[in-house]
């Protein structure tokens, strides 16, 4: 077994070459037979460590063996995403163009820290970021940086909010602070929880989030957040931020966003949308309406690994005051200190990391190989499957819907007809339903809870959903559900 034949090299260059044909070989025919493997992982916990050795070895091993480990001891312990019949959370998949970029961004290893430690990762970034700005309809004001998730994004943004609200916040921080009073964010209760841990992060703790009531369809409501914001700053509270979200993660309803942006304006406090799943439907022009309002906010997240094909992970922020987030985060030690600074952007000014990863690279991949016209096709085709199984389950007398479905998430419920239920047995029901079909192997969905009601989610986002599998998912769902 030949590791390396140089004791103080890489892999030799053809070994990589002969190992990687073999990768690639196992990649697409994962891509092309994806249904071979159960969409949700069967193991038990701690099936995957106990098969593994409790220490890593002496002498290296050769790759094939390595690899053929990969396939028996790991992959089946992947819930895999890229499974068809995968309609959970926000269902998502990777694209051959964005594993391909994967493995270049891999190979070049550039850490964009500074412009000139690769000015390709700092450049490509602004344009990659700018050009799904353009395709959102987001005015060309807002400035692109890539983190990791949307709640890093979240974070940052509530960061930033923070620079721009609280005085000497930089040097001085926020403990102890006789001056300082207290300060509030606002979101609707059907926010993501990133924005819980954002408020916990910036330090005003997670009483200083207050969640605003959804109207009857999921949806803000701008008076209650007036009212919440008059009564504490009669209290002498004072607001720092209002996240709206685009998508909620239940139902994906959308905050009316130019109402909250009026408020926003009126009483200067920093607007942040989320529109981490659904954004990316702005792409298409009728539903550009989504983000209307959005070009007042001052920042906004949206997810390219989430509805738009990119393998996780990669969240585009924007910002219309990036001298804020720079002011909050721009720390420049001396071994950092360029003659270019000034003239160029250092990625390492816009957040809490110094190293960034090649992301940009599989954006602008995946933007030139589907192009908008191949992302409006797909996004409206998941769509369409979600409408048309919303339909199915209006038209069967033993389901109901309990949200509306502005994009491809369904949420629904078995509730056969003749007689009473009780909120726990039509919970105790459809959580065994929900069991039973994950059970099988050939779907994996998930559930939330709205108004107390245990619901039943599908999320179409896969791009080798077909509408056989949508068919497939509500056969066994109807199946499943009338054995009990
Ligand atoms: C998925 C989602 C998030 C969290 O995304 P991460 O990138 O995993 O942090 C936040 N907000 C909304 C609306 C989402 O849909």
């Amino acid at each position: 077994m030949i590791v390396s034949d140089k004791p103080f090299g890489d892999m030799d260059p053809e070994t990589f070459r002969r190992e990687g044909y073999r990768v690639v070989d196992w990649i697409a025919r994962y891509f092309a037979e994806p249904e071979r493997y159960p969409v949700m992982s069967r193991v038990k916990p701690g099936e995957v460590r106990c098969a593994l050795p409790a220490a890593a070895p002496e002498r290296g091993e050769a790759f094939d063996e390595i690899l053929q480990d990969f396939e028996r001891l790991i992959v089946p312990g992947i819930t895999h995403w890229n499974h068809p019949g995968f309609f959970a959370y926000f269902a998502i998949s990777g694209s051959g163009p964005g594993v391909l970029a994967e493995m270049l961004s891999a190979a070049l290893n550039a850490q964009g820290m500074l412009w000139r430690t690769s000015p390709s990762v700092t450049e490509l970034e602004e344009v990659a970021t700018s050009w799904l700005r353009d395709l959102m309809g987001l005015p060309a004001a807002f400035q692109g940086v890539i983190y990791d998730t949307a709640s890093t994004s979240t974070l940052h943004a509530l960061a930033a909010a923070r620079e721009a609200a609280v005085p000497g916040v930089r040097r001085e921080g926020m403990v102890g602070r006789r001056d300082l009073p207290r300060h509030r964010v606002y979101c609707s209760e059907h926010a993501h929880s990133s924005v819980d841990k954002a408020t916990i992060l910036i330090g005003i703790g997670h009483d200083g989030l207050r969640k605003i009531p959804a109207d009857e369809a999921f949806r803000m409501r701008p008076h209650a957040l007036e009212a919440a914001i008059a009564e504490d700053r009669r209290a002498g509270i004072v607001p720092l931020a209002v996240v709206a979200t685009v998508g909620t993660t239940s139902t994906t309803s959308v905050d009316p966003v130019e109402a909250i942006a009026e408020i926003c304006s009126r009483e200067g406090v920093w607007l942040h949308v989320d529109c981490a799943y659904a954004g990316v439907a702005a792409i298409i022009p009728e539903y550009r309406h989504i983000l209307r309002g959005v070009d007042r906010a001052d920042s906004v997240v949206v997810n390219p690994h989430k509805w738009l094909f990119t393998p996780f992970d990669l969240s585009a922020f924007y910002t219309r005051r990036m001298d804020v987030l720079v002011g909050a985060f721009a720390l420049t030690s001396e071994y950092l200190r360029t003659s270019e600074a000034g003239a160029v952007r250092n990625l390492m000014d816009t957040g809490v990391q110094l190293g960034r990863r090649f992301r940009a690279l599989k954006l602008w991949m995946i933007l030139r190989y589907f192009g908008a016209e191949g992302i409006r096709s797909r996004l409206g085709e998941h769509m369409r499957l979600a409408r048309l199984f919303a339909s199915w389950v209006d038209e069967h007398p033993d389901f109901e819907r309990l949200a509306p479905v502005p994009f491809s998430v369904v949420c629904f419920r078995s509730k056969p007809k003749g007689r009473e239920w009780t909120e726990d047995e039509l919970e105790t029901r459809n959580q065994q339903l929900l069991d039973r079909l994950n059970a099988t192997g050939e779907v994996f969905l998930s559930h939330t809870k709205l108004d107390g009601r245990f619901v039943l989610r599908l999320a179409v986002g896969n791009l080798r959903t077909e509408e056989r599998h949508v068919r497939r998912a509500w056969e066994l769902i109807q199946q499943l559900a009338s054995r009990h």
